[in-house]
């Protein structure tokens, strides 16, 4: 959808352009009423000249600079904005007038994602019958609908529903990136692995519904439990993973023990409450691993060792052949 407002905008400025040259020979109607016609367009039109100050603008333009016709011809952008939104326009102005060719551009007007505007800018270089740039013309229409509508997408195609963490595929983004990092800057990364245990029982005994608030409190008893830097993702029914950025196998231990010790009594109906139990697999990437997946399989190894040693516990492997604690 994005692209396809794109394409039309920038189809608009093509077309624009075209009327524009067209009017400016005087072929289809008087400048007045060239105007008058841009002046009911719901996008920004404007013209500058080669030193960024403008030389036409339509009504929207100067509504959204909250200025006047009168002021703002002959002004800069420098004269008229907060610095650093100035400063923003200013680098794809130059670029344009620089390298002479089209730019398409987001510009994101404050810094609170509740308030922010957000404008999809077009500009094109002008030129005089020698070929030389002698200002730019543009477009800018506003587009924070369907920014906050691809924002809210991109981030519901990494969560999880029902915890708000990652989901398995953002998870395993995220460690591909994690351990290309690590290995770049020769700097430990480890992985936990942590599965509810006997969690069939709970949707046994106490239904699918419970089942899923042990999953949501499971989840946020984690993301309590681990660093800021590390990240949290459920990648089966009752079964997370954690991406450990610097932190070697004792410090991972440590972190997975902060972890299983964590759970607490979700209070049910009935006076009663329910305290899940964890089991944790951890291990660290070492130099022979050919990338995530060997980081992944030791981790599930250790959880399967967690779980045959008896549940509610955390195991390390140390390397691919023998397992630590
Ligand atoms: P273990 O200690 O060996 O891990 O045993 P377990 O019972 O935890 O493991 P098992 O793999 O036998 O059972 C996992 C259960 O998780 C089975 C499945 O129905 C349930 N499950 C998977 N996804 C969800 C979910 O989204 N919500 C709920 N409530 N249950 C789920
Ligand atoms: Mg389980
Ligand atoms: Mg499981």
């Amino acid at each position: 959808m994005f692209l396809a407002l794109a394409a039309l905008v920038l189809c608009s400025l093509a077309g624009l352009t075209i009327y524009l040259l067209l009017v400016i020979r005087g072929r289809i109607i008087s400048e007045r009423n060239m105007a008058d016609a841009l002046d009911h367009v719901a996008a920004a039109i404007y013209m500058k000249d080669v030193q960024r100050r403008y030389v036409y603008a339509n009504s929207t333009t100067i509504r959204l600079l909250r200025t006047s016709r009168r002021a703002l011809l002959g002004a800069c952008d420098d004269d008229l904005l907060p610095a650093a939104e100035a400063q923003r326009i200013r680098t794809s102005d130059e670029w344009v007038l620089e390298s002479g060719e089209d730019i398409r551009d987001e510009l994101v007007v404050g810094d609170d994602p509740v308030t922010q505007t957000v404008f999809l800018e077009l500009k094109h270089p002008l030129r005089n019958k020698l070929g030389n740039i002698v200002g730019l013309v543009g477009i800018s229409t506003d587009v924070t609908e369907l920014y906050r509508l691809r924002r809210d997408l991109e981030h519901a195609a990494r969560t999880d529903e029902l915890t708000s963490v990652y989901n398995r595929r953002a998870l395993f983004e995220y460690a591909e990136q994690d351990v290309a990092n690590a290995r770049r800057h020769g700097r430990p990364v480890s992985m936990l692995i942590i599965d509810v245990d006997f969690f069939k029982r709970i949707n046994d005994n106490y239904g699918h519904p419970v089942g899923d608030r042990v999953l949501k409190d499971v989840a946020a008893q984690t993301r309590q439990a681990v660093r800021e830097i590390d990240r949290l993702g459920r990648i089966g029914g009752e079964e997370f993973a954690v991406i450990l950025p610097e932190a070697d196998l004792a410090q991972a231990v440590d972190i997975a023990e902060r972890v299983r010790a964590a759970m607490r009594p979700l209070p049910l109906q009935g006076g009663i409450s329910i305290t899940p139990c964890v089991s944790v697999g951890v291990a660290s990437l070492l130099p022979e691993d050919r990338g995530v997946e060997d980081l992944y399989q030791r981790a599930d190894q250790a959880l399967y060792r967690a779980k045959q040693a008896g549940r509610n516990r955390v195991v390390a492997q140390e390397s691919h052949a023998g397992a630590g604690q």
